[in-house]
């Protein structure tokens, strides 16, 4: 069952229309005006674009066959990013067309025809394109299931305004603590801020999936912490391991980030999840 479009979706757009203003859509709060066209760290101004979109069946079982969009622009700065094309600030409002919310909830409701049991929002990064999706979501059919495929790094502004509109986190929960996010995608207060949004998430009672990607050599500071917190934190909550990691974008020049994650890390990931009785779901 589908969390359907909620009777304030009008309100929650003029919320991230004014959040926009001075921009604390994510944790990085650039504090720029994104409506009057200043541009911030996620390189966007007041409209999204879209790159790519399609039928996919390459996410969690549960959740295909998934009509993925793949949006522009992005909070972090990954070193090994997969689509380092467009997050890259120069390319940002240069790649893919505008997101026009009428027209595409019409392509969103041809992938619905087609199979697509979810309409799964990625890029890129979604919370950086918050008041397109919302926009998006007004137009599209009210029982649209609602996929947040995100890294997690939104502000609580933004979180509040999620609440009853996201069916599924699937959200990546990449460092297990704050010095490799730093170095590594160039962030401040990550477990923190990464912690309280997957605790609010399950917290709504959406169905929460965590995500992690395992690194290599980093087990004992990523994998480990981050299995614990989740432990701790939420119980319950299933993950999914992605695994290889593959050095790509800036990553091949990286000492230690420039090798693929090794078949003996992945089963290592496997036997700590278990361990520390936590599901494994990919
Ligand atoms: S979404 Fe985040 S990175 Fe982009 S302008 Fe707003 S605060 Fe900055």
């Amino acid at each position: 069952m589908a969390a359907m479009v909620p009777a304030d979706i009008d309100a929650r757009i003029a919320r991230a229309r004014a959040c926009m203003r001075a921009c604390t859509l994510c944790e990085r709060r650039c504090g720029v005006d994104r409506m009057a066209g200043e541009i911030g760290d996620c390189g966007l101004g007041p409209e999204a674009r879209v790159v790519h979109e399609l039928l996919h069946f390459g996410e969690e079982l549960e959740l295909i066959p998934s009509h993925a969009v793949y949006l522009t622009g992005c909070s972090f700065r990954c070193i090994f990013c997969m689509t380092g094309e467009m997050v890259q600030k120069r390319n940002v409002r240069r790649l893919g067309t505008v997101l026009e919310p009428r027209r595409f909830a019409e392509r969103v409701r041809q992938r619905q025809r087609e199979g697509a049991t979810n309409l799964n929002l990625l890029g890129g990064e979604p919370s950086v394109n918050l008041l397109a999706i919302l926009e998006l979501l007004r137009e599209c059919p009210a029982e649209t299931r609602v996929v947040w495929n995100s890294n997690m790094y939104y502000s609580a502004e933004q979180a509040e305004l999620l609440d009853g509109v996201v069916d599924v986190y699937l959200g990546d929960w990449k460092f297990g603590n704050d010095a490799c996010a730093r170095r590594l995608a160039g962030l401040q207060r990550y477990t923190e801020v990464v912690q309280h949004n997957f605790v609010r998430a399950r917290d709504s009672g959406a169905r929460t999936i965590v995500r992690h990607l395992v690194m290599p050599g980093h087990i004992e500071c990523c994998t480990e912490p981050v299995l614990q917190r989740m432990r701790e934190q939420l119980p319950g909550v299933p993950l999914s391991l992605l695994d290889p990691y593959v050095p790509l974008f800036r990553a091949p020049r990286v000492p230690g980030m420039d090798r693929q994650s090794s078949p003996e890390e992945a089963q290592r990931a496997r036997v700590l999840a278990e361990r520390y009785k936590i599901e494994v779901i990919r």
